[in-house]
């Protein structure tokens, strides 16, 4: 079902948590809520599922205004980071309870469990108590009876955050599987930027309570729209410079680039900061320094299997580092090592130049 989020603000105190938000999350659609610790992601789903009142602004649902509708009349399946299962129950019991209290007919509760547990590949488990489960076997129990009662929307809070990484990696596609399948609308909120790139069709990037870019996540990570949505989201290098005319930042006394994409209006003169992605740097022999190239030196290297990551000392820029990223044969061709001199190009379409 389409859901919409029209102005929602909420205050706690003198915190503003969540500031003038607006979205619209169409049928089917999976969406990210991403952000830092204390953006206001948690309080704009608890808004949404009707945990929390908003002070201002109105929560719809299809066509329907359900702001003051309370959230077990919502119909929303919920899934939190603790499974919260109830320990005394078998996993076809945690799962039928919610079909009973949504008065379910009787007869075809068993019928509803089996399917579910089908869905989420524990059918073998169903007289299992949560306590004989693996983790990630448990966050799936709780996602099968948040959808048992055919939700009209899924609210995911970090379920994958307690899972070690494997898990989280297959749970994570599973997820998004049986999210497809369903076709059903799913806000997910996260801080962990690869879950949301990975899983999402729109990341909506939070920041102190308010949205900082809607996109998704291809668009997010080679179009950040702030500095803010640069840093979070993907790796990025920011460098100080000073913009000039035509385009172009100074990067130091003799190196003068163009780039491309502009985020501030900044005048010739002023402070700027040039981001560039590790992986858009091109490192070529000193010899081959052109004038647009900028010299450094290798000073530190790290092998990560399939590729390197290499800290150069930019010259004549007050020692900043510029991070580039190598693949292990772009790495064994020009045979580096830690003190070699080399020559840096920025390609300007993969620059972004943002506000100091
Ligand atoms: P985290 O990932 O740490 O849960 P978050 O992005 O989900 O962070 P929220 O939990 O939504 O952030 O909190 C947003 C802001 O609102 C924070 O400053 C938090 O301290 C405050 N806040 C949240 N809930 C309450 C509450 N019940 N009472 C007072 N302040 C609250």
């Amino acid at each position: 079902m389409q859901l919409g989020i029209d102005g929602v603000t909420k205050r706690f105190e003198n915190v503003i948590a969540v500031r003038d938000i607006h979205l619209d999350v169409a049928q089917g659609e999976l969406v990210c809520f991403l952000g830092p610790s204390g953006c206001g992601k948690t309080t704009l789903l608890r808004l949404v599922a009707g945990l929390e009142t908003p002070d201002a602004g109105r929560i719809r649902l299809g066509d329907a205004d359900v702001t003051n509708v309370r959230a077990r009349d919502r119909n929303f399946g919920m899934v939190f980071q603790s499974y919260s299962l109830f320990p005394g129950m078998t996993v076809a019991r945690n799962i039928a309870y919610g079909l009973a209290c949504r008065r379910w007919p009787r007869e075809r509760i068993p019928e509803r469990v089996m399917e579910m547990l089908d869905i989420v590949h524990l059918a073998e488990q169903a007289e299992r108590l949560p306590s004989q489960l693996s983790g990630g076997q448990q966050q799936r129990v709780a996602l099968a009876r948040a959808l048992a009662p055919e939700p009209r929307v899924l609210l995911l809070d970090e379920p994958l955050s307690a899972l070690d990484a494997r898990v989280r990696a297959t749970l994570r596609e599973e997820v998004r599987r049986i999210q497809r399948r369903l076709g059903i609308t799913t806000i997910m909120v996260t801080h962990d930027q690869e879950e949301a790139l990975t899983m999402a069709d729109r990341v909506v990037v939070m920041n102190d309570g308010a949205i900082e870019q809607v996109g998704e996540p291809s668009e997010l990570y080679s179009a950040p729209a702030t500095a803010f949505v640069a840093d979070f989201v993907g790796a990025m290098n920011f460098l100080n410079a000073r913009a000039e005319n035509e385009g172009r930042v100074r990067l130091t006394e003799d190196v003068v680039i163009r780039c491309a994409n502009w985020r501030t209006d900044a005048h010739p003169g002023e402070p700027v900061r040039l981001a560039v992605r590790p992986e858009d740097a091109r490192v070529g022999p000193a010899s081959g320094r052109g004038s647009d190239a900028i010299g450094a030196r290798v000073d530190w290297i790290e092998f990560l299997g399939s590729s390197f990551r290499v800290d150069l000392h930019i010259e004549g820029s007050d020692s900043q580092t510029l991070r580039v990223e190598l693949s292990a044969n772009a790495m064994r061709e020009r045979g580096l090592v830690e003190g070699d001199a080399v020559a840096v190009a920025l390609p300007q379409e993969h620059l972004w130049v943002y506000p100091a």
